[in-house]
């Protein structure tokens, strides 16, 4: 069978809430003028009181409201679909399996969170939202959201994003958002990074430090956050939920789930439901691997301590594996991975031994892009390709062993809108 499909109905009714189930409980959020354990209260001029609430919930399981499913029900279920022709081409006894979170309008898993994140900001009456963007995936997966419930976006985007992939700001504007390249003039935030150098390509960092400063200046203004924080993983199992229904229809069981990690939400996503099996004692072979690019290694490099979300030192500060809040990130082709940090949960993980973490580097990446591209046809996004790559060489290791694993992996979007990336590949131009 290629496919494994789900009916609508089987679109899971409830997120899976792993904070009760850690290994070690998460250590809390740090106010930044005190260093002390945040007052939620202070969240209040950021997030609505819904997301505050799943943000330190102890609830298991929390219900998805049905205004959500509606919406969901657009594109989801996602398909699990076998990569047979990539087993053929690899001549591997593997079973190679994703979750094709590609099909969402915005082309990724990020809608996943957008959509819950809008609906919980115009319950609260709150008609304007902003937020960063990297590659533009999040700004587009925002904009797409908030145009169901009124909501005005306006996107701070990595300069070096901005200039690199115009058609993803065109997609943003049709969906009605508002796009400025960061460091932007309008904040302070950007002002005093563009004072130091006028050239600065921008980083994530830096583009959350602006969109936070707008939306605490502001009392119709919410700031949103497309990954790292708890209730963004927590809206992304979603997938790794449909993924267990589907895998239950031809009763098999993921050997290995991998996941690409900037902040860590489409690989909690699909891993945590998996996860969940694990706590609970069964299971316990399952391999669960984070795939991050060599020049932003995060888990693999970085230190495990409390730091700020964004450059400046505007957000609370978060236990979490950092390369610090100052690090900029080489202008590599996965945008969407080029982040300082990683999600407390997926450190917390990943410090308790339950996950593994790789750093691999671009040509590596896109040379595994091009082989699935040819292979099961879909041109995957670069950051979804760090996944390909480790689904491969864990394929190839069973090629020598003659183990016939199952390999789950998160496809998290596709690449149609990062061709350039792809052109530069193949005109041996791509360097790491
Ligand atoms: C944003 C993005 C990522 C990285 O973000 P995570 O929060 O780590 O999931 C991965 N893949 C795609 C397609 C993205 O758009």
């Amino acid at each position: 069978m290629k496919k494994i499909l789900l009916e609508d109905h089987e679109i899971p009714k409830q997120w899976y809430n792993v904070l009760p189930d850690l290994p070690t409980p998460l250590e809390p959020p740090l106010d930044p003028e005190t260093n002390e354990p945040m007052n939620p209260e202070k969240l209040k001029a950021l997030f609505p009181e819904a997301l505050i609430e799943q943000e330190m919930s102890t609830e298991r399981w929390i219900d998805i409201p049905p205004e959500v499913l509606d919406i969901y029900a657009i594109w989801r279920p996602t398909p699990l679909i076998r990569a047979i022709n990539l087993e053929e081409y690899l001549d591997t006894p593997a079973k190679i399996f994703y979750k094709y979170e590609g099909i969402s309008p915005p082309g990724s898993h990020k809608p996943n969170t957008a959509v819950p994140q809008a609906y919980y900001n115009a319950k609260e009456g709150i008609k304007r939202i902003t937020t960063e963007t990297g590659a533009g995936q999040w700004g587009s997966s925002l904009a797409f959201a908030t145009q169901y419930f009124g909501i005005e976006t306006v996107v701070y985007m990595v300069k070096v994003s901005y200039e690199q992939k115009p058609y993803r700001r065109v997609l943003m504007e049709t969906w009605g958002a508002k796009v400025i390249p960061s460091p932007s003039p309008y904040t302070e935030s950007g002002r005093k990074i563009l004072e130091q150098d006028p050239d600065n390509p921008g980083s994530l960092g830096i583009a959350i430090s602006e969109a936070v400063e707008d939306a605490v200046k502001r009392e119709d203004t919410h700031y949103s956050l497309g990954s790292v924080l708890n209730h963004v993983l927590l809206h992304q199992t979603v997938i790794g939920l449909e993924a267990k229904k589907q895998f239950a229809k031809i009763k098999h069981y993921p050997d290995i789930v991998i996941g690409a990690a900037g902040g860590g939400s489409n690989f909690g996503g699909l891993a945590l439901p998996f996860l969940l099996d694990r706590f609970a004692g069964s299971m316990e072979c399952t391999r669960f691997i984070a795939v991050e690019p060599a020049s932003c290694p995060s888990l693999t490099k970085g230190e495990y301590t409390y730091d700020y979300g964004d450059t400046i030192g505007l957000t609370p500060l978060l236990k979490m594996h950092t390369l610090g809040h100052e690090f900029v990130p080489p202008s590599i082709h996965a945008g969407g991975l080029r982040y300082h940090g990683m999600a407390p949960i997926i450190s917390n993980l990943y410090e308790n031994g339950f996950i593994e973490a790789v750093a691999v580097p671009q040509t590596a990446v896109f040379k595994a892009a091009v082989e699935f591209a040819r292979t099961e046809g879909i041109v995957p996004a670069p950051e979804s390709a760090h996944a390909v790559k480790v689904a491969i060489d864990e394929a190839l290791k069973c090629r020598e062993t003659g183990e016939e694993k199952v390999i789950l992996f998160n496809l998290s979007g596709h690449g149609l809108l990062d061709l350039s990336a792809y052109q530069q590949y193949l005109e041996g131009k791509l360097k790491d």
